[in-house]
């Protein structure tokens, strides 16, 4: 096992105690619901609705088109309204369906699996399939192409990452106070798919009031134990989080099941029982709206596609005029200005800081102090990165292992000089890795035509 820690890494405030204690609530949407088709990694889903169709909750409305995409249900009944490109939380304009929501929440039946032990690999693998899991954490990547490696038989670990290590957010913490029979029942379910794996319930050390509900319904489990992690930013970074709970280091061109590990976040550990024990497909997920902006900090059950204006007003709204609104947490979400966008599958958080402390510095000179060096988990050097990046010096940055970065922002938070330097990290991963698939896509092309 692993030493419970990564090397690097920072602690700032958590603001966690704002949400922490309230218990979830369900709200359920009164307005249109829109639903993304490139909610997740890999190809959009391609819509099976049209224009006017009336659709159920439960509902496929848009179907994966290959194996690495994702199936997209309705949340909602109502009628389909429109096809077409909408604004997302991450600033872009997606295809999406939009439906008029009849209020109804007309569903399918769902039909329970009364023993799911009974269940072939092969048949909880569709059922995740079907049910369009995706990482819930925030990657978005499909669950059952996780869940099939290449050798399921190497896969030693599989790992419900409990770590919820980005500030303010509590959906998890809840998870586990309200739900962990489930989070455990899931679990099981994905141990099914892997004969000589154990289950690790990976969990930070602030949170000892879920660390002890788990380890007590875990006492008489010889496949599942509970692994303690130390506080630290980035512990739930998934390459972090494996090096922290088995000692095996993985690089950016690895998979975790190349060092026989699954690793998964607790929201998604639920969304696999619901669809495998209860045939739910993933249309609600926790929610967490809060921040010093928020007059009613909460953790809201909601039905993916809810526009967010709606979460911020069951929150009670903002409290004066708030300076900085993110989707997602501080440290790796993305910054928006209007609430007025749909929730996704990957959704935990809208967050609202009364002041923007970031923005209001000015950032000066580089001092060499090495601070950047220090807390960087993936032992890069920020500080020279940045300024490859500045000056768009495409080989030094991989040369320096810059596509190792990721994009933690450890090096901004601990900088003296308040340096950008995560942004202009990304960027140039971003413009290198375009230019590889643009450069892959025409050789294929070219190997095709020969
Ligand atoms: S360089 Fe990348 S991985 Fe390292 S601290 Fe900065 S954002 Fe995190
Ligand atoms: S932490 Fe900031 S000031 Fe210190 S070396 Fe890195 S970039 Fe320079």
């Amino acid at each position: 096992m692993g030493s419970g820690t990564f090397k690097g890494g920072v602690h700032p405030y958590d603001g966690k105690e704002l949400s922490k204690y309230k218990q979830v609530r369900e709200i359920l949407p009164k307005g249109d619901v829109i639903y993304s088709l490139s909610q997740h990694i890999g190809a959009p889903s391609k819509p099976v609705v049209g224009q006017g169709d009336y659709v159920k909750c439960g509902q496929v409305i848009a179907e994966a088109d290959g194996f690495v995409s994702a199936t997209v249900h309705a949340s909602v009944s109502g009628k389909v309204s429109a096809i077409e490109r909408r604004l997302n939380a991450t600033g872009i304009k997606v295809l999406s369906i939009v439906i008029e929501n009849d209020g109804q929440f007309t569903s399918f039946d769902f039909h329970e699996t009364a023993d799911v032990n009974t269940l072939s690999k092969e048949e909880i693998g569709k059922k995740i399939q079907e049910a369009g899991i995706i990482g819930l954490g925030g990657a978005g990547f499909p669950t059952h192409v996780k869940l099939t490696p290449k050798d399921p038989d190497k896969i030693k670990y599989v790992i419900a990452n409990c770590a919820e290590c980005e500030p303010y957010v509590t959906v998890d913490y809840r998870r586990m106070i309200e739900n962990a029979e489930q989070l455990i029942a899931g679990m099981k379910i994905v141990l099914q798919l892997f004969d000589n794996a154990k289950g690790v319930f990976a969990i930070e050390d602030n949170k000892p009031d879920c660390i002890e509900k788990m380890q007590e319904l875990l006492k008489n489990e010889d496949r599942i134990e509970v692994q303690i992690l130390h506080t630290k930013y980035p512990q739930g970074a998934e390459r972090q989080q494996i090096f922290a709970v088995t000692g095996l280091a993985i690089h950016s061109k690895q998979l975790p099941a190349d060092v026989g590990c699954i690793v998964d976040n607790a929201e998604t550990f639920f969304a696999i029982y619901n669809a495998v024990k209860l045939g739910r497909p993933l249309i609600e997920r926790l929610v967490t709206v809060t921040g010093g902006g928020i007059a009613d900090p909460s953790n809201f059950l909601i039905r993916i596609g809810t526009n967010f204006s709606e979460l911020l007003e069951a929150a009670g709204g903002f409290i004066g005029q708030p300076e900085k609104l993110l989707f997602g947490g501080p440290m790796m979400g993305f910054a928006g200005t209007c609430t007025d966008v749909p929730t996704m599958k990957t959704t935990s958080m809208l967050l609202s800081l009364l002041t923007d402390e970031m923005s209001a510095l000015t950032p000066t000179p580089c001092i060499n102090c090495g601070r950047c060096v220090e807390v960087c988990p993936s032992g890069l050097v920020p500080s020279r990165l940045a300024k490859q990046a500045q000056r768009k010096q495409n080989a030094d940055f991989e040369k320096w292992n810059g596509l190792e970065c990721i994009e933690c922002a450890c090096c901004t938070y601990g900088c003296p000089a308040k340096q950008p330097l995560v942004s202009d990290i990304k960027l140039m991963k971003k413009r290198i890795l375009t230019k590889k698939r643009q450069q892959a896509a025409r050789e294929k092309k070219e190997g095709e035509a020969k």
